[in-house]
């Protein structure tokens, strides 16, 4: 009888999986819960869903005979191998319409290759990042859903309202864009990340080495931080960490190993933005950082063998040095978000994909890691001009730059005189100055270019013609 059947399938219990269930239950969903190894059906129905709508399945059939038509089966497993076999086992069993979504952390390409696959047998397939952790997907993640279009009407209303809200109760979901687009955003989301905390990392280096604040006073500062434009989750979580105290009354923070771990997510951002030809610095730069980071042992004996600058003391003003870290990482944060947008319109180009790059910023708004409150400026200039180019052309940021643009310069001399790396804060101003000049020295390489290897350039006056030099006058 219908009454008993289920809005939608779930199949993975693991964290995630579990808490995506629960989260849908308490929007009125009833979800039909599925894992490969069964026992954790019976578990997790006797347990974490005990009181709940939650129905359970032992088989796949038993879970595609629960559902209503057309069918909504969430896939929330490891990623790689686990989805397509579960993809081959669930299409004999489903129906033309029936919808597939992968949650899980996928390559987009993956994603493609699975939606062109399935777009074949008539089953429609989508590749939705899922943001937020365990936490996100039990209150609120950020949902990043992409593929085949025809499926989102019969998602959408459950997709957003299980993912977080922002302002008046605005979802942070809406669809992404085709094929892999959803998997793509949510990477591209990972790489932002990175360059946000490597950002925070050299404010948080300047003060502590360069101003030589204790770890209460960067606490505050950060606290006060998220006050202004700078207002998200990981300033909020640094003010935290900053203060944490560890069991015998000393700060957990310095006593933490400098060697930073990495998943991957942010190094294929870096990859994507080489193939397309983005120059995505700052991502790049923050997953160069860790890696540098992580050759503890070697920078133990060469900080012992290497000599820094003879300056090493800051004689300015702390209070006004303070405010202009503060601008520095501001401006930084722009350029990285600029960067992102381009790789995702070059994505777009590439792909042929029609992106929503307003929507995109507002699902990331919230629920995610990179939450804040600039990601509601973002949305802003993609309303004011969807065909927005460049982050950095609309007149919100163009202004917030140069307001920013003499602290930036003071801290980086600063720090570069003392002998504090920054490499996230110099290549955001690197980019801008580049990205600002009519000129670049460009004319050079391709002077050299020819010069060795015949390989020719244009002249400015004469665009797209092709010539040939002999530099050296030899035959
Ligand atoms: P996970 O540890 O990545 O995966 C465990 C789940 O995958 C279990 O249900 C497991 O089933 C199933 N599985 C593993 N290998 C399988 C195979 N070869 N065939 C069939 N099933 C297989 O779980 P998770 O941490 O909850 O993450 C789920 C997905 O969400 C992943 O893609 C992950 O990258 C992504 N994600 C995770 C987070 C997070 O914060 N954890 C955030 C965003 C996205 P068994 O119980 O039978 O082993």
């Amino acid at each position: 009888p219908s009454f008993s059947l289920a809005d939608i399938a779930l199949i993975g219990l693991a964290v995630m999986g579990q808490n995506l269930i629960l989260n849908m239950n308490d929007h009125g969903f009833v979800v039909c819960a599925f894992n490969r190894t069964v026992s954790k059906v019976d578990d997790f129905l006797a347990n974490e869903a005990k009181g709940t709508k939650v129905i359970g399945a032992h088989s796949l059939e038993e879970m595609v005979s629960k559902l209503k038509k057309p069918r909504r089966i969430i896939l929330l497993v490891k990623a790689g191998n686990a989805v397509d076999d579960f993809i081959n086992k669930l299409v004999p069993l489903l129906e033309t319409g029936d919808i597939i979504i992968d949650g899980g952390n996928s390559e987009y390409r993956d994603t493609t290759r699975r939606c062109k696959e399935l777009q074949e047998k008539g089953i429609l397939f989508v590749g939705s990042g899922v943001s937020g952790g365990e936490e996100g997907a039990r209150y609120g993640p950020s949902l990043m859903p992409g593929g085949a279009k025809e499926a989102w009407p019969h998602i959408k209303t459950i997709f957003q309202s299980i993912a977080a809200k922002v302002g008046s109760g605005e979802p942070c979901c809406d669809w992404v864009g085709d094929e892999g687009a959803g998997h793509f955003v949510k990477m591209v989301h990972n790489g932002i990340e990175y360059g946000d905390m490597q950002l925070i990392c050299e404010a948080y280096h300047l003060m502590k080495d360069v101003v030589g604040m204790e770890h209460d006073e960067m606490s505050k500062v950060f606290q006060e931080w998220n006050k202004t434009e700078l207002d998200s989750f990981l300033i909020e979580i640094t003010a935290n960490i900053l203060k944490f105290k560890d069991s015998d009354g000393k700060y957990l923070l310095p006593k933490i190993k400098d060697s930073a771990g990495q998943k991957g997510t942010g190094k294929w951002t870096a990859i994507s933005a080489l193939e397309y030809g983005v120059p995505v610095t700052l991502i790049g730069e923050a997953v160069f950082a860790r890696c540098l980071s992580s050759l503890k042992d070697e920078r133990v004996q060469a900080s012992k063998l290497l000599d820094g600058p003879k300056m090493t003391q800051f004689s300015g003003n702390k209070k006004a040095f303070l405010e202009d870290i503060r601008k520095a990482l501001y401006a930084s944060k722009i350029i990285s978000y600029a960067q992102g947008f381009m790789l995702l319109r070059q994505a777009a180009k590439e792909f042929g994909w029609t992106l929503n790059y307003g929507g995109i910023a507002l699902m990331w708004r919230g629920g995610c890691i990179i939450r804040s409150v600039f990601l509601g400026k973002i949305k802003d200039a993609f309303d004011r001009n969807p065909e927005l180019q460049n982050l950095l052309l609309d007149d919100f940021f163009k202004t917030a730059v140069e307001n920013c643009q003499d602290s930036w310069r003071r801290v980086i001399s600063t720090g570069v005189q003392i002998g504090i790396p920054m490499p996230c804060f110099t290549t955001a101003l690197s980019f801008y100055d580049g990205y600002r000049h009519e000129i670049l020295p460009a004319n050079l390489i391709q002077a050299q270019r020819d010069y060795f290897g015949a390989h020719t350039y244009e002249l400015l006056s004469k665009p797209g013609v092709f010539i040939h030099t002999n530099w050296t006058g030899h035959g």
